[in-house]
């Protein structure tokens, strides 16, 4: 161990990455280095710059303690004292910078989190904690070193994902982290596979059943994650074949091939509606009962629930591209669901799907908006009805006629709808 991997001069990447440091994030590594204090950049930021990528978002360890740190940035918010951690809220450019004193994890006995945490360690017992070997290096501003105790610059070099010490042990300490291995196998600093112990340990191993007895609310952040990674068939794949996604999903869940997922993603789709569609395929064999109590299982917010329920029951219902009416309907049948459920259907259909998203970026406004001109007094006046469930179908089908020939005044509606007796729903 000790500082065998550290490297000497820095390489393009790293110096890039300490030049390219925003104002604020350079105001506060010198305000810890004015107070007397050491400085490290951690974790993700050095990993994603050695590979070309912008780092999101920048992590400090610093030998100041978490009271020190504060008093040198009062703006500083304490996050997580009790792990030693401050926020410090983003500004300009640049994301939050979260700011965590060293520390050495004590015993673990929930396989959630440390016991006690001890502060005051060195640079290298602080990263002998973290996960992966790639996270596991940090970076000297101030001197301009790298410090790479466990070789993660070679295994990103190999694309290896290496467990920082025993990878069973270390997963019997945080289940999280079984999760957080395939997370990282297709991370787009990746892809990595896993080194011959840790895909020993995962597959067949005994590690996946540890993720059972961590919180919901973790393993959905974790899949989140995941799912908004532009490349996640392979991976997602071998979570189908290690038994992790029923462990991560439940005794609702029925196996769906996670092949074809990569298509759900390209460079326009946001992250929002690319993790929404591809949970949707995840679920899309499960019968809609029981994808609503594993959906709750998860703890998925409820606005997310209701999408990727949405979603899951329109798989396959695309209109057609040439046909304006049925586009005009599906744009508005659709609403703040439709780049989730276009991206889903092009991993089942990308020509067709590809197909109606272009005639949909050509498709004009509708000439009145999309508020409905025919209300349920005007209905009631005109056809001497009573409120109930035939005025409601009568008002759904004016509203979609109103949609599909974008009509823009109430009676040329009650004109083009005829006889009211077509269909009523928007869509399909
Ligand atoms: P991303 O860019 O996807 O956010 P990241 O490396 O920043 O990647 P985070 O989950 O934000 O990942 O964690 C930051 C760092 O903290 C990691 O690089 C890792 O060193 C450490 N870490 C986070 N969670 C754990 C964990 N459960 N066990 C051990 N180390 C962890
Ligand atoms: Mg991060």
């Amino acid at each position: 161990m000790g500082d065998a991997g550290s490297a000497g001069q820095l390489n393009e990447p790293l110096r890039h990455l300490l030049d390219g440091l925003s104002n604020s994030a350079l105001s506060l590594i010198s305000k810890l280095d004015d107070g007397g204090h050491r400085v490290w950049i951690v974790g993700g930021a050095i990993r994603d710059a050695l590979k070309g990528l912008v780092p999101h978002d920048i992590d400090i360890a610093t030998d100041a303690s978490p009271e020190e740190v504060i008093a040198l940035i009062p703006h500083a918010i304490p996050t997580g004292i009790q792990f030693g951690t401050v926020t410090v809220p983003p500004r300009d450019e640049d994301g939050q910078i979260e700011i965590t004193t060293l520390r050495a994890d004590g015993e673990y006995i929930d396989g959630r989190r440390p016991t006690s945490v001890t502060f005051g360690a060195s640079i290298e017992e602080d990263l002998e904690r973290r996960d992966f070997t790639v996270n596991a290096m940090a970076l000297d501003p101030v001197n301009r070193t790298l410090i790479d105790p466990h070789f993660g610059r070679n295994d990103l070099d190999n694309g290896v994902l290496r467990a920082v010490g025993d990878p069973m042990k270390r997963f019997k300490e945080d289940g999280l982290r079984v999760l957080r291995a395939y997370r990282f196998m297709a991370h787009p600093s990746g892809p990595y596979l896993p080194d011959e112990s840790l895909a020993h340990t995962l597959h067949g191993g005994g590690a996946v059943p540890l993720l059972v007895g961590v919180s919901k609310e973790r393993v959905l952040m974790e899949m989140e994650r995941l799912l908004t990674f532009p490349s996640v068939e392979d991976t997602l794949v071998r979570m189908e074949r290690d038994g992790v996604l029923s462990v991560v999903f439940g005794p609702e869940w029925s196996v769906a091939s996670p092949e074809g997922l990569d298509d759900c993603f390209d460079d326009e789709v946001n992250p929002w509606a690319l993790r929404v569609a591809r949970f949707a395929l995840l679920l899309r064999r499960t019968d809609s009962v029981s994808r609503s109590i594993l959906l709750e299982g998860l703890r998925m917010s409820g606005q997310d629930r209701s999408a990727v329920l949405a979603v899951c029951e329109r798989l396959g219902q695309l209109p057609d591209p040439l046909d304006t009416g049925q586009l005009r309907r599906y744009r508005v049948a659709l609403g703040t669901h439709l780049g989730a459920q276009l991206a889903a259907d092009r991993c089942l259909d990308p020509s067709l799907a590809n197909s109606v998203h272009n005639s949909l970026m050509s498709l004009a406004p509708l000439k009145a908006g999309e508020n409905p001109l025919v209300n349920g007094l005007m209905i009631v006046d005109r056809l001497s009805m009573e409120a109930g469930p035939e005025l409601g179908r009568v008002k759904s089908l004016l509203y979609r006629v109103q949609i599909e020939h974008d009509i823009s005044d109430a009676e040329s509606v009650w004109e083009a709808a005829g006889d009211l007796d077509g269909p009523a729903q928007m869509w399909p």
